[in-house]
């Protein structure tokens, strides 16, 4: 990544000082964190990032990852991504986390932006679990 790209959350922060160390590697230290880099790693069509940060336990998993490569991959390609917006991300419970967001996406000029409560759950790290449309 150039050193001086803004975050595709749309956090304002660089993505060197935001979502990318996270994308690098580095697991992210809270459900927050970890929403706005999953919502820059479909933005950048990172689906090993998605893939790995999803709970292989939870109802979001995708077993044929052939298949979830190749839908992850028609999601990044068919939005224009505008960012994220927290509306909620009280501290976690112990290993469960709850994050209430707004994804901006355009699509052929119309707005695509949803509204959606998260569920993530703390392993060896954290990880989305299920979500529903708010
Ligand atoms: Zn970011």
């Amino acid at each position: 990544m150039p050193p001086d790209t803004k975050c595709r959350c749309a956090s304002g922060r660089l993505e060197r000082r935001c979502c990318g160390p996270f994308l690098a590697g580095r697991p992210p230290p809270t459900p927050e964190l970890l929403m706005r880099a999953r919502y820059s790693a479909y933005a950048l069509g990172d689906a090993a990032f998605i893939i790995t940060t999803t709970e292989p336990d939870g109802p979001q998993w995708e077993p044929d990852e052939a298949a979830w490569r190749a839908s992850i991959a028609a999601f990044t390609r068919s939005f224009r991504f505008r960012g994220v917006t927290i509306r909620d991300a009280p501290p976690a419970d112990g290993d469960v986390g709850f994050v209430t967001f707004t994804a901006h996406l355009e699509a052929g000029g119309v707005d695509r932006s949803f509204t959606e409560r998260s569920r993530f759950v703390l392993r060896d790290r954290w990880r989305y679990h299920s979500g529903e449309r708010a």
